[in-house]
């Protein structure tokens, strides 16, 4: 067996062994507890809706962006159409008062008017294909607002949902580590420095209960040879896992 000096030293009331356990239990709940705050699946929803909203907002600064620029557009083109009504209604009130007589001036008047006519035409076509592009940029933009708005409602439960869930942590986190410094107070220093020492190596874990001859730290099956040792020591000899180093308690369970 390969035990140092260190541990030769010490030597631990069999109550102390047992409340270093209890310790080892609120230590791994405290320890579980600052896991499902880091990984809440609460916060992933959260954080995943925030950024569904925030795209959104971008889609909809765009949609709100591209709406502006076709009504400017839209603009235009009613002004076009309208210079070119007025310019049809003048000439043709021109042509209707009768006051023009000379032939070649009358026949200019008639073209200027038929070509105004076509224009009139083609800028409303311009007009109403963009009045149809400005009703579907409104209804896309329509869209976009009750989809946000949607999301928004979720994002906002989803928000509670997480707080609710990091508070109730919070609580348990409070009540155990109140917990934690009343047994701490009864652990003999250099136990709590050797338990906490092997609970940094070991993964959390720095005493584990001796159960039905098993480690309950490594879940190895301790040798008949150990187990006889371990019959033998005194109730106050601190023992230690020959497999994984970590501090060994007895308990009515432990099968020996
Ligand atoms: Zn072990």
């Amino acid at each position: 067996m390969d035990r140092t000096s260190e541990e030769h030293a010490l030597n631990i009331d069999p109550f102390i062994q047992i409340r270093l356990l209890d310790l080892q239990k609120v230590d791994s709940e405290l320890d579980r507890n600052a896991h499902r705050a880091r990984t809440l699946p609460e916060a992933v929803t959260a954080a995943s809706l925030h950024a569904e909203v925030m795209a959104l907002d971008d889609e909809i600064a765009g949609a709100e962006a591209a709406l502006f620029d076709l009504r400017r557009e839209q603009n235009r083109a009613d002004t076009d159409v309208e210079l070119v009504r007025q310019r049809v209604s003048k000439d043709q009130h021109l042509l209707d008062s009768g006051s023009i007589n000379d032939p070649k001036q009358l026949e200019n008047l008639q073209h200027e008017l038929g070509s105004l006519a076509r224009r009139q035409a083609d800028l409303e076509d311009v007009e109403i294909e963009i009045m149809e592009r400005v009703e579907i940029a409104e209804h896309a933009l329509a869209a976009l607002v009750t989809r946000r708005d949607g999301l928004a409602i979720d994002s906002a439960a989803a928000d509670e949902a997480r707080d609710a869930a990091l508070a109730a942590l919070g609580a348990e986190r409070v009540e155990l580590t109140n917990e934690r410094a009343m047994m701490v107070g009864e652990v003999p220093a250099d136990l709590l420095k050797l338990y906490e020492k092997l609970r940094a190596d070991q993964g959390g874990v720095g005493a584990a209960a001796l159960h039905r001859g098993r480690c309950e730290g490594c879940h190895m099956e301790l040798t008949a040879v150990d187990i006889n040792r371990i019959r033998e020591a005194p109730s106050n000899e601190l023992l230690r896992c020959e497999e994984c180093r970590r501090i060994l308690i007895r308990t009515a369970e432990s099968g020996l």
